[in-house]
């Protein structure tokens, strides 16, 4: 039996779906190594084993023996190398004299992507704190939360991740982003958040450059504004004179002096308009001064709180304070709400059939909207060695 495996014949036994028993030789089944493809082709592009399942099913397919296809007898094609022309010996693959049906490079693949199955969250406990807050830096996509199970000597283990969802829907090289491990971002987030609430200078510098910025971002409008400010003063400087003029010339000159008066009148009354329109905008576009107490206080009440309420509420709270995280491959920026009046307002936690909803005075909370941008740079330095971490604060405004 050794000998004819290692000469590349089929042993017997059980022919794999996808092909026949001719003279006790492989020969492909067309119509089943058409499922074979198709399996394949399917699992490529959903890196789901159930998923895979339930279109294969759907698209009529049937086992060897009739039956429904089950993810068992799927995983079982997918890592089967017979089907790249392969036979198996124990755990050596030697060539088979019998066809491949999938291309190598495309079985390959399939045994990279089995490794990481990170499949969606479905029935699991864990609250994941930053739900909904982590969005790819590179492609812009939501993370959501993932796991995957690892199997161990001591049993299966599971791994928490937060998934770019772009390779969800896509496939898993759409985007080099990837996933984040869930446990790590959860606590860098925090420890982050603790550090900074104790960093006066930092958020002081922080919150005085986001306050410079706003004020760059008007300076074309203030420009304006004092350029037509300066020519309505010339012209009433222009009218003044022209006016004692005409009080002490002789009236043959007045016709002229007249034109010329009303001409300024008339340009005097362009320039209040368009000054009336840029004071508006001003008014308009400007906001309030961020203040670095209340930035400050906002997350002093923040950790405080964290550490009150139940694991489960915690994702409410992490919500309550940040707008969003900017996960990249060398920095993290987290956008923070700016609440003035963040312990009166803070959310209170009620349990509602198990899961922990939000609600002030019976209403859902929203933060006033304020951001603020805070870039946590050189991420291989978090990998290693959190304490040597960089904050260096970026100001953004949307
Ligand atoms: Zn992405």
């Amino acid at each position: 039996m050794q000998q004819r495996r290692e000469k590349g014949l089929w042993n017997g036994g059980l022919v794999p779906y996808g092909y026949k028993n001719v003279d006790k030789k492989l020969e492909i089944d067309e119509k089943d190594a058409e499922g074979v493809k198709k399996i394949f082709q399917i699992f490529l592009e959903t890196q789901s084993l159930a998923e895979t399942r339930r279109r294969i099913n759907q698209l009529g397919y049937k086992t060897r023996k009739g039956n429904i296809f089950c993810k068992g007898s799927i995983d079982n094609i997918l890592r089967n190398p017979i089907y790249i022309g392969k036979i198996e010996h124990k755990g050596k693959l030697f060539d088979g004299i019998h066809k491949a049906i999938i291309p190598e490079a495309m079985f390959l693949k399939v045994q990279s992507l089995r490794r990481i199955q990170i499949r969606p969250e479905t029935k699991i406990k864990r609250p994941f704190l930053l739900r909904g807050l982590l969005k790819c830096q590179e492609c812009g996509s939501v993370m959501t939360p993932s796991y995957t199970l690892k199997q161990e000597k001591k049993g299966r283990r599971y791994i928490y991740y937060y998934r770019c969802t772009k390779t969800c829907k896509h496939d898993w090289q759409s985007c080099s982003i990837k996933y984040v491990n869930a446990n790590r971002i959860e606590e860098f987030i925090t420890k982050k958040l603790t550090n900074i609430s104790k960093d006066e200078s930092t958020i002081e510098k922080l919150v005085r450059r986001i306050n410079q910025d706003e004020e760059q971002r008007l300076s074309p409008l203030r420009e304006k504004e004092k350029h037509l400010q300066a020519r309505i003063d010339e012209i009433d400087c222009k009218v003044k004179k022209l006016v004692s003029f005409l009080s002490e010339s002789d009236d043959r000159l007045f016709p002229t002096v007249k034109k010329e008066l009303s001409g300024l009148e008339q340009e005097k009354k362009i320039l209040e308009f368009d000054l009336e329109g840029v004071r508006l905008s001003i008014q308009k576009e400007s906001k309030e001064k961020f203040e670095a107490k209340i930035v400050l206080e906002n997350l002093r009440n923040f950790i405080d709180r964290l550490q009150e309420i139940k694991d489960e509420e915690k994702p409410y709270l992490f919500q309550y304070l940040i707008k969003d995280i900017i996960y990249g491959k060398d920095e993290i920026g987290v956008n923070l709400f700016y609440l003035p009046n963040f312990r009166a307002n803070l959310p209170k936690h009620r349990q509602s059939g198990g899961t922990a909803r939000v609600t002030a005075g019976g209403e859902p909370v929203l933060p006033s909207f304020v951001p603020s941008y805070i870039g946590l740079k050189n991420r291989s330095r978090w990998l290693h060695n959190q304490n040597r971490f960089k904050l260096s604060p970026l100001f953004y405004l949307a």
